[in-house]
């Protein structure tokens, strides 16, 4: 990878802040936006914009074409079997909602129980606790270790013949713990509960297979991997369409409608009510067409965990300082570091930083529990994308451990 080469296609980079050159580390919560995402954008809006699917005029026709291609592209890069399997969504978010609306909701009753693990982001834990409620199903966590590695070891008592439904990350936004989806799918496959994966943290890092993950659902985000806010992706397995329900009702994700009744659209508008994100899927695609070269041989995850395992080395020499996470896993396959020093609150931490233009993220990083289960309020993280470079994370430790001397 050439980092200099790709550092040129994005435009923020060099934007100073506080005087100093921008140093972007926050990238698990959203990236920056090469120059070719950002023409997508500006060449729809001013070349193609109009409303999809329902306009009989050309421009309409070209932009439903456009956006039906962004859905076979999203298709192609997680090697579903068909385009009908994506649904675009606003985000991992929304497309988690779906799923627990549109599926789970009516499949669950009191007695049946739904398998998160302890390393969920709230998006994956919230609407769990809700829909348990609900139905009067059981909760269950597989749980981490201190180092917040999964415990797999307890997968055999927690996933049983009562587990129906079984959504895991497949990698903490938090900590950075990578989860082995395969043995948890398995354990799944065999008591028949369907799986969801919430790919948000690995999506834009690997080359992913749904057809080789064996999952029923899987959820992303693309402003976590180059392309605009308010686009995100909902694959659903082809052989459980059936089985959705409407989520959101409108404008598109209907056949026909009376005053006392309606018919409802397959899949893949079935749960896609209302005028979609258009512009921001077609940048989606053009994401996508950025990223996925950097993806292949996991060139990406080695110029990423190189970074992790530098800041690592670099912040074990701070004193107090304590990195939470399981860190020999972050150092091979990794792309964030969390951290925290003693006496010093981690959002004091992130204002330091800042003052010289590095920006991470600081609290409890949307996964308050885990971090309550790893003896902590809040920490601080650092997250590395395509543009990062070694002297960024040379920069970091330096500016730590000199606010770190007497
Ligand atoms: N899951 C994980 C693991 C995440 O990191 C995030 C975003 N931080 C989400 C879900 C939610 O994504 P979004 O806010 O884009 O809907």
């Amino acid at each position: 990878m050439n980092i200099q080469k790709i550092r040129a296609d994005f435009p923020i980079l060099k934007e100073r802040i506080n005087g100093h050159q921008l140093i972007y580390f926050d990238n698990a919560a959203t990236t920056q936006k090469p120059q070719q995402v950002l023409d997508s954008l500006m060449n729809f809006y001013t070349k193609q914009n109009a409303s999809i699917h329902r306009s009989i005029h050309t421009l309409g026709e070209q932009a439903t074409v456009l956006y039906e291609q962004a859905r076979e592209r999203v298709a192609q890069f997680i090697n579903a079997q068909d385009a009908s399997e994506i649904v675009f969504t606003r985000g991992a978010t929304h497309s988690i909602n779906a799923v627990a609306h549109s599926f789970v909701l009516p499949y669950l009753s009191a007695g049946d129980e739904l398998v998160i693990t302890e390393l969920e982001h709230h998006s994956n834990l919230l609407v769990w606790q809700w829909v348990c409620k609900q139905t009067g199903a059981t909760l269950k966590y597989i749980p981490v270790n201190e180092e917040g590695e999964v415990q797999y070891d307890m997968l055999d008592s927690i996933i049983t013949a009562r587990t129906k439904f079984v959504a895991i990350c497949h990698e903490s936004n938090a900590i950075g713990t990578l989860v082995d989806i395969s043995r948890i799918v398995q354990a799944a496959r065999a008591v028949g509960a369907k799986i969801l994966v919430d790919a948000a943290q690995s999506a834009p890092h690997q080359k992913l297979d749904v057809q080789a993950i064996d999952c029923d659902f899987l959820v992303f985000s693309g402003h976590k991997m180059l392309a605009p806010t308010g686009i995100g992706v909902l694959y659903v397995q082809k052989n459980l369409h059936d089985a959705l329900g409407p989520f959101e009702f409108g404008g598109g994700m209907l056949y026909s409608a009376q005053y006392d009744s309606a018919q409802y659209a397959k899949m893949p508008q079935l749960l896609e009510a209302g005028s979609p994100a258009v512009a921001q899927a077609v940048a989606l695609h053009a994401a996508i067409d950025y990223l996925e070269p950097f993806l292949i041989n996991n060139q990406l995850r080695t110029h990423e965990s190189q970074l992790c395992a530098q800041l690592i080395d670099g912040l074990q020499t701070i004193q107090g300082l304590r990195i939470i996470g399981p860190v020999s896993q972050i150092k091979g396959f990794g792309h964030l570091v969390s951290f925290t020093i003693d006496d010093m609150h981690p959002h004091d931490i992130a204002a330091y930083l800042d003052t010289f233009a590095v920006c991470v993220r600081a609290g409890h990083l949307c996964a308050q529990p885990l971090a309550h289960k790893l003896g902590v309020d809040s920490l601080v993280r650092a997250s590395f994308y395509i543009y990062n470079t070694e002297q960024e994370v040379h920069r970091m430790v330096d500016v730590l451990t000199k606010m770190r001397l007497p």
